[in-house]
């Protein structure tokens, strides 16, 4: 018997830095594991603007970007059997490892080597639906509306998970440095954890709303004064802007044993730090990638309970490239989101 495929029908940048056309592709069957997910909504990380303009150097085009995706299951494979037809799942950046190395042994899959990216070399979520291995698909919980929980596939993940990884709690004073889609989720997360926290932006534009999200401290980077009086102050900077910084000026804000933690992966970001800023106060520059499945779920649990999702600019799929242009511009409200 021949295997049904299905034609999906998405946006795609055909080119480098192109805008996005309407693309249609022939979907693999459905495997085993697999689940076929009705899109009703898909964030828009900048991540997505970096491989359309191909900042990284790993696009391939046509590019069908989105991995903060939030759908309806359809069909599933036989052999799925957690998940049922109907119910309401979120995929983000992964969607596959080789689950057989130490890291996928220990629930970290995130660290595969061989891990697979939902919109790497694979169409994404910018589409009417995606098929996708049950594994990477998270359960939403029902108290977090779709359109505000997308973004914390990869975004809210993203955040939340240096935050387990270096013990935050109440003690900590956190920096988040850029204030975006993941900066804002970041200050909500923190303060949440109970600390005290530190929000920088390159304007003052964001300050009451930021105080609002969870910072205790505004502080505008385009004066480098308001850095100066703050040298010594923080334990664990979050740097989550897609622009570069002066990293110098980052490291003289952590407190000794205080650690830089990159997460924004700016075009042609290089760290080029003096030897003695991490040997003065035993500082630490560390990176954090996505979350592994099992903090993803923790992660939406626990926004679920602290009423913690995204502010967002709902745009719908046919419109992908006005939202595009707004957030080239730093002009998005947190977060856009595309809706079928
Ligand atoms: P976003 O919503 O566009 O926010 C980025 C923020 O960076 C902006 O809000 C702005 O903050 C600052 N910024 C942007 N352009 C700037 C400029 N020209 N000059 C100064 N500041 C600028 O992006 P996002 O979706 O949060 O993603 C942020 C970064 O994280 C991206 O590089 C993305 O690829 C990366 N990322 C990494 C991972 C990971 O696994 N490590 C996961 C997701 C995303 P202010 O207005 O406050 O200055
Ligand atoms: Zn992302
Ligand atoms: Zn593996």
């Amino acid at each position: 018997m021949p295997i049904a495929t299905k034609t999906i029908e998405g946006f795609a940048a055909q080119k480098e830095k192109s805008s996005l056309q309407p693309y249609k592709y022939e979907a693999h069957p459905l495997g085993n594991f697999d689940i076929e997910v009705e899109i009703t909504h898909c964030g828009i990380c900048h991540s997505d603007l970096h491989m359309i303009n191909n900042d990284w150097k790993i696009s391939k085009y046509p590019l069908l970007p989105g991995h903060e995706i939030i759908g309806n299951i359809t069909q599933k494979g036989e052999k799925v059997t957690e998940l049922n037809i109907g119910q309401r799942v979120g995929i983000g950046w992964q969607s596959n490892s080789c689950r057989k190395c130490e890291w996928c042994h220990q629930g970290e899959e995130n660290l595969c080597l061989t891990q697979e990216s939902t919109c790497v070399g694979r169409p994404g979520g910018f589409a009417k639906s995606l098929i996708v291995d049950h594994h990477f698909a998270f359960s939403i919980p029902e108290n977090l509306k779709s359109e505000n929980a997308a973004p914390l596939l990869c975004g809210g993940a993203t955040v939340f998970s240096p935050l387990l990884q270096h013990g935050v709690d109440g003690t900590f004073r956190i920096g988040v440095f850029g204030i975006g889609g993941l900066g804002h989720l970041a200050l909500q997360f923190a303060k949440a954890f109970g600390c005290e926290v530190f929000a920088f932006s390159s304007s003052m534009a964001k300050e009451k709303e930021a105080k609002e999200l969870g910072a205790t401290h505004y502080i505008s980077t385009s004066d480098p004064s308001h850095l100066a009086k703050l040298k010594n102050s923080i334990d664990l900077i979050l740097y989550t802007s897609s622009h570069i910084a002066d990293f110098s000026q980052l490291m003289g804000l952590l407190r000794p044993k205080g650690k830089l933690c990159l997460l924004g992966v700016p075009e042609n970001g290089k760290v080029n730090l003096p030897i003695v800023d991490f040997i003065d106060g035993r500082k630490t520059v560390c990176g954090s990638n996505i979350a592994s499945p099992p903090v993803i779920q923790k992660m939406l649990e626990f926004a679920a309970r602290h009423g913690i999702v995204a502010k967002t600019e709902l745009f719908p799929m046919s419109e992908v490239n006005t939202a595009l242009d707004k957030l080239k511009a730093n002009q998005i409200h947190y977060r856009a989101v595309l809706c079928n």
